[in-house]
């Protein structure tokens, strides 16, 4: 009975193993040009199953262009794109029963109500989550049965996220899902985008909100005109960037009306509208300085805020731009 039992397992298993060792998603030198726009220059990455990858950008930098041409619904110049080892523009029917897919631009039809677009959609996918747990995983119940023309902005974002879930399907492209969020929702989603990935999916998302990208992404990759800056964990890519940490120092506490001295132990200091930055990697010995001065100048810093570097300071740095300018 064990002998019978045992090869077949075996096979299963191999099988199993062979599927989990294949990459979710291969891009290699993917290039999409619009004559003169090289909207997608060469880009490469690779993520695995399993992982939530976020493409990290400015607007215009190729992020949809990206997700478009990597699941097949535009025609790419020149590159390979592989989804579960399928190539999308030579097994379309194959790469869309693998992937949910949640576009900026997603069409509706507008005298549909929430609950018949979803049926839908779902009638597209061989196997189906239930509607109940696609309206709840979006936060969309009560409105199961208002008419796709009288949603809010924000509830038809959240309805094309969770046309990406109606599927029961591996991989999911979320293209910048929280983008015209509330705050509430947008933690909402993210909570939903945890959740997926721990049942098992693999989701690419775009964002240009970095404190997303460094709560939800395993990985991230940074792209500025359609080409790849940096790509790694957020904690590396920091890490690769600054040694330094930052103090922030409310304005209103530190200068009102006199100029702020340089600190021999401070690399670098930048004001905004609000704070004064300095930059040091000796906390202890800024600190002493910032304290002697605080002193003489009879200044009681009482909102003095130690902070890492965070992914906009990697982009801050590398391009000299901030990611939403
Ligand atoms: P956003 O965050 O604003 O959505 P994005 O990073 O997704 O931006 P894309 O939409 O991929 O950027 O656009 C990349 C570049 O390609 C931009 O310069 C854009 O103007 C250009 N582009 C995109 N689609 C077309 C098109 N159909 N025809 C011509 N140019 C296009």
């Amino acid at each position: 009975m064990m002998g019978k039992i045992l090869p077949s397992r075996r096979c299963e298993k191999a099988r199993e193993e062979g599927a989990k060792s294949v990459s979710a998603i291969v891009v290699q030198e993917l290039r999409k040009y619009y004559g003169t726009v090289k909207a997608v220059d060469g880009v490469s990455f690779t993520v695995e199953q399993g992982e939530i990858f976020g493409l990290l950008g400015p607007n215009g930098a190729g992020k949809t262009t990206t997700v478009e041409t990597s699941i097949g619904l535009l025609p790419r110049d020149g590159g390979e794109v592989r989804i579960l080892g399928h190539d999308p523009q030579e097994e379309p029917l194959v790469v869309k029963s693998q992937v949910g897919v949640q576009l900026q631009m997603a069409q509706f039809f507008p005298r549909l109500s929430v609950l018949e677009t979803i049926r839908l959609f779902g009638s597209f996918y061989p196997r189906k989550r239930k509607e109940k747990e696609v309206l709840a995983l979006v936060g969309l119940e009560e409105k199961a049965h208002a008419l796709v023309e009288k949603l809010s902005g924000g509830q038809l974002k959240r309805l094309s996220v969770g046309l990406a879930l109606v599927g029961e399907v591996d991989i999911l492209f979320l293209d910048e899902p929280t983008s015209g969020l509330d705050p509430q929702s947008r933690r909402n989603l993210w909570e939903t985008i945890l959740w997926l990935q721990r049942e098992g999916k693999t989701i690419f998302l775009t964002t240009h909100y970095l404190d997303e990208a460094e709560k939800l992404c395993h990985r991230v990759a940074i792209i500025d005109h359609g080409r790849i800056i940096a790509l790694g964990k957020p904690k590396d890519l920091i890490a690769e960037h600054f040694v330094e940490k930052a103090i922030e120092i409310p304005l209103d506490e530190v200068e009102d009306g006199r100029e702020f001295p340089p600190l021999q132990s401070v690399t670098k200091t930048e004001r905004d509208a609000e704070n004064l930055t300095l930059y040091t990697v000796d906390l202890a010995a800024t600190f002493a300085e910032l304290g002697r001065y605080a002193e003489e100048q009879k200044l009681s810093l009482r909102n003095v805020v130690v902070r890492e570097a965070t992914l906009e300071d990697v982009f801050l740095k590398l391009t000299g731009r901030r990611i939403r300018d």
